[in-house]
This record gives structure tokens, C-alpha cells and sequence, in this order.
């Protein structure tokens, strides 16, 4: 009997955390990819600028993948195409203005003209290999996310992608409900689903809130007004533009991911700015300030954005003026509550009026809550369901919703990332695991920053660093000079002499320790060293620096 066919989903980042997104679909020896993101680091993760998905599996399959297909342009979906396509170069499918935010990225890389890019619109399909791909219209928080579905001979895959319901969007552009209800109609085998927000019950607002806030705000304010938000939020930004106008006010952009955004959607036609709206900061500086509004990034009070830079008072061009509104356009994702509290604290000491989230509406999410998720799968009804886009209790959570709305328990799959999920016409089941994780990027090294480096930047970090020189003489195995303490982080070495002293003589000792039993080894002499100060240094200090001890040879 011939083998059965058979489709293989396999995510590789986005199970079990949120961001990195990329999904491997892969029927017979063709792969696509849908997504290709990164993630920010940890706050563990000392020195790390973004974290990428581990692609061994793609290399190991190299030959077999057809092309990467984008929901959206968030940097969780397209902040790790660079370092893909330098390794596997296929073409990438997205809308314009997700291709718009990739062209940056791949120029930034020297990468521009050796990739194909295709620009893909809703309800377009076309043939890659043995899929049959489509785009859907969704809502979210940047303009033209689409879900993907993916026919295949065995039956059809929906990705929803990042989405919300929104019946009232900013651009006009409603989710395709009768779209999504059709594939329903017709049958779909496999559905993954966003699970970011399902732990909210009820309906998440439309985007078209923000835009009341944002109105009450401006009427109330009388002074400058400064709005931090994402940068991809073109929904936002337009909110914020168009009431500009309307209250006779002028925008200018701070910080250069706002500004790279602004004119990006700007040209691709997302973002519509009435003429002599949009001045430079200069210009700003010259007009009164109620007629002014700052559009900046930085709200989740990143160290080097825009606006945590001018609640430090540590900005060239921007202050806070006594007076100036600013509101906090988004709500910290988790882990970044104390940064932004921080800044909002400072904004206030520095005589803002500060409005955020925590009081006030000024905040939608992009993402569905519960009564989203469940109508999605009502109308998909798939038959077999597999929660993405969350950390475990919400992989946990969302699969509690699609049991209540009648999937049996048997074809829901919740899994981590590297899990194979595999279909056939009859049959749903985890199937193995292939190679997935985490690459660390810092500055141009691409995955040379492992645990060993991390561990180094902790322990630097916690207690600094002492540098032990010494110079002896290899033959005679005899001091001629040192030692020499210099140390870094670990203490105040002008207020710290007597200890710094003793710790010169413990040296001395344990290296004529060394001289008297014989031992000539550098490795040994260095262990020594390091084993004695420290031990010396911990009963003095309860510290445990780093110790680097090294000999000079003459
Ligand atoms: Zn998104
Ligand atoms: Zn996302």
C-alpha cells in the first residue's frame, strides 16, 4: 500500500513564549515558512540586542523550502528575516507595508537586491509547490495583517496570525469574517490560533476608543502634548495625526524608528498626512507650545528610546515643560511594568500630566480576547486545533476555550517549540521533535554568545572583576614583578586600600606556596591564586568577583 500523505506543521519559535514566531509547514519535501520573528532579550540576557529561532531543521532541509509567507509586519513575524535569508534565500510574501518595514531591515543587512520580495494582497491565492496559499484580512495593531490558509492535498491548515475583531477599524478594512466562515463551511483540518490575550474575557475594543481618549485629551490639554506609542501602530499614529489637525495642532516625530515608520506608511499610502502637518523638531521649538504634539517611541520605557531619554532629562532636542500632556499610548508587556512606571514617575516629577493606560482608555490591544477566540472557532470549527502565540497556561487556557466549543479534547494539541504536529485525511498526532531553541545576537556575532558568555556578564555584573597581574621568570619559576591588583565594579579602590593591600599579600603568599612545593605550572599557579583571593575576598566582603590572574613571562 502506497504511504499515506502527510502534512507536517512544525513550529519552531512562538509555543510556550511570545515572539519569535515561525512555523514550518512541510508536505512531502516542500516546506514554506509562515513568519519569521525575534524576539527582545530577557532581562537575563545581559548584552543581548534581539533573539532569533534556532533554524537547524530549515538547513538540514535546506533544498525542500519554497518561501516564507508574513501575516504582518511586527517585528515578532519579520525581525529575524535578515539573518534567514542570508542562510536560505527564498522568496518572502507579505503585504506592502509589511514588505515596506522588511526592505529597511534587509538594507540595513546589504540584502536588498539578492532577495525577492512579493507583494500579496487579501483573498489572493496562488500555487507555492503542493500548497494552495491564501490571505485573509484580519484586525490588528498595524495595518494589512492577514491569517494565512494553506490548502493542501490532505486537507487545509488556517493560521490566524495576530488578529482581533475590530468592526469598527480605523482604514475601513473589516476582517473577513465571510471569508473565514466559508473555509468553515468547507471544512478545515488543522487551525492555529493567537493566544496572547486569551486569558481577558469579553471582546477587546475596537481601535476606534483610542480615538475618543485621544480627543478628550487634546480638548483638555493647554500646553504641548506628547503621545509615546509603537512605532508599527499606523492606526495609532493616524488617530494621533488626524486629531492633530483637527485641534490646529502640528506633529513632529522623535526617535528614528518612529520616523523610519512615519515615512515608510507615510509613502506606501497608509498613512495619510494633511499637508504642513507634519514639521521637524526645530520648527517645533519656534511655535507655541499649544500648538505642538510630539509622536514618540519609547512606550515601554526601552533605556534608549526616545522618551525615557526625555523623561532622563537626557535628550538634545526635547524637554518636558512644565505643562505638557504626555500619554502613554500602550500597555507594558510583561516584564517592562517597572521601566515604564519609572518613567511615568519621572515625567510627573518633571511637571508632566501623565496619562497611561492604568487610568484611562487610551489603549486598545491588537489582539482577541476570549468571546474573538471562541467566535473564530466557531466559525472555523476545526478539526483539529493547535494553540500558538502564548506562554504555556495560554496555550493552557485557549485550549479550554476550543474543548467549551465542542472540539473534543483528542484533537486539540498543545506542544512546545521543535514539536512535529502531523495530519494525515484520518488522523491528527504529535510525531517527534526536531531541533529548535534560541540564538543569541549581540552587535554583528550571530549565536557566538551562548551560556558560558551569559554566565561571565552575570557574575561581572553581580560583583565586578579583579585583575591579579604577575611576572615571573619561567626558569628560575620566581617572581620579578607584582603583584598588581586592578579591579573593576567590585570595589572603591581609593576607599578599599587596606584591603586591596591585603589582598596583594595573599597573593604573594599563595604564589610562594606555589614557588616552595614545586609547583611551575601556569595553569596550576593561576587555580592557586584564584582559589586563595578568593576565598580571602568572600570571609572580607561576602562578594565573589571574578578573579583573572595572569602571568607575565620573561
Ligand atoms: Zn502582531
Ligand atoms: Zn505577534
Amino acid at each position: 500500500m502506497a504511504k499515506e500523505p502527510k502534512l507536517a506543521v512544525i513550529p519552531l519559535g512562538g509555543l510556550g513564549e511570545i515572539g519569535k514566531n515561525i512555523t514550518a509547514v512541510r508536505f512531502g519535501e516542500n516546506i514554506v515558512l509562515i513568519d519569521c520573528g525575534l524576539m527582545f532579550p530577557e532581562e537575563e540576557m545581559l548584552g543581548i540586542d534581539i533573539v532569533i529561532p534556532d533554524i537547524t531543521y530549515l538547513l538540514e532541509h535546506k533544498e525542500e523550502v519554497l518561501g516564507i509567507l508574513l501575516t504582518h509586519g511586527h517585528e515578532d513575524h519579520i525581525g529575524a528575516l535578515p539573518y534567514v535569508l542570508r542562510q536560505i534565500n527564498v522568496p518572502v510574501y507579505g503585504s506592502k507595508l509589511a514588505l515596506g518595514l522588511v526592505q529597511g531591515k534587509l538594507k540595513e543587512h546589504n540584502l536588498l537586491d539578492q532577495v525577492k520580495l512579493q507583494t500579496v494582497k487579501p483573498r489572493d491565492t496562488f500555487q507555492i509547490g503542493p500548497f494552495k496559499v491564501e490571505f485573509i484580512r484580519v484586525s490588528h495593531s498595524i495595518p494589512d495583517a492577514m491569517a494565512i490558509a494553506i490548502h493542501t492535498p490532505v486537507g487545509t491548515l488556517l493560521h490566524t496570525g495576530d488578529f482581533k475583531i475590530d468592526q469598527t477599524p480605523i482604514d475601513g478594512e473589516v476582517i473577513d469574517l465571510p471569508r473565514f466562515a466559508a473555509l468553515g463551511e468547507k471544512g478545515v483540518l488543522v487551525m492555529m490560533s493567537d493566544s496572547t490575550n486569551v486569558e481577558r474575557p469579553g471582546y477587546t475594543m475596537s481601535e476606534r476608543v483610542v480615538g475618543n481618549s485621544f480627543d478628550e485629551t487634546f480638548r483638555q490639554a493647554q500646553e504641548r502634548i506628547i503621545i509615546a506609542t509603537f512605532a508599527s501602530n499606523v492606526h495609532r499614529l493616524q488617530q494621533a495625526i488626524s486629531i492633530a489637525y483637527e485641534y490646529d495642532r502640528h506633529v513632529a516625530v522623535v526617535g528614528r524608528s518612529m520616523a523610519n515608520v512615519v515615512q515608510v506608511a507615510s509613502e506606501l499610502g497608509y498613512l495619510h498626512i494633511p499637508e504642513g502637518t507634519l514639521i521637524d523638531l526645530d520648527e517645533a521649538a519656534r511655535l507655541p507650545k499649544n500648538k505642538i504634539v510630539l509622536l514618540t517611541t519609547g512606550s515601554q520605557g526601552e533605556p534608549m528610546s526616545a522618551l525615557t531619554r526625555i523623561a532622563m532629562n537626557d535628550h538634545r532636542q526635547v524637554d518636558i515643560i512644565p505643562g505638557d500632556t504626555v500619554i502613554i499610548s500602550a500597555t507594558p508587556i510583561p516584564g517592562n511594568e517597572k521601566l515604564v512606571t519609572r518613567i511615568i514617575d519621572q515625567l510627573f516629577k518633571l511637571g508632566a500630566k501623565v496619562i497611561y493606560e492604568a487610568v484611562s482608555g487610551i489603549h486598545v490591544s491588537g489582539h482577541p480576547s476570549q468571546e474573538e477566540l471562541k467566535l473564530m472557532l466557531n466559525l472555523i470549527r476545526p478539526k483539529f486545533f493547535i494553540p500558538v502565540h502564548g506562554e504555556y497556561r495560554m496555550l493552557k487556557k485557549h485550549a479550554e476555550l476550543a474543548r467549551e466549543i465542542g472540539i473534543p479534547a483528542e484533537n486539540i494539541f498543545i506542544g512546545e517549540n521543535g514539536q512535529v504536529f502531523e495530519f494525515t485525511r484520518r488522523y491528527g498526532r504529535m510525531a517527534g521533535r526536531v531541533t529548535s531553541g534560541k540564538v543569541l545576537v549581540d552587535g554583528l556575532g550571530v549565536g557566538d554568545v551562548g551560556n558560558i558568555v551569559l554566565r561571565d556578564r552575570k557574575q561581572l555584573s553581580q560583583d565586578g572583576i579583579l585583575i591579579v597581574v604577575v611576572t615571573m621568570d619561567k626558569q628560575k619559576n620566581q617572581v620579578l614583578a607584582g603583584p598588581d591588583i586592578v579591579s573593576r565594579g567590585f570595589v572603591y579602590v581609593r576607599e578599599s586600600e587596606i584591603l586591596m593591600e591585603e589582598a596583594k599579600n595573599k597573593v604573594k603568599v599563595a604564589l610562594d606556596k606555589c614557588c616552595t612545593r614545586g609547583i611551575s605550572e601556569w595553569a596550576a599557579i593561576k587555580s592557586q591564586v584564584r582559589d586563595d583571593l578568593g576565598k580571602f575576598l568572600y570571609e572580607k566582603t561576602r562578594r565573589r568577583p571574578m578573579i583573572l590572574p595572569i602571568i607575565m613571562e620573561v
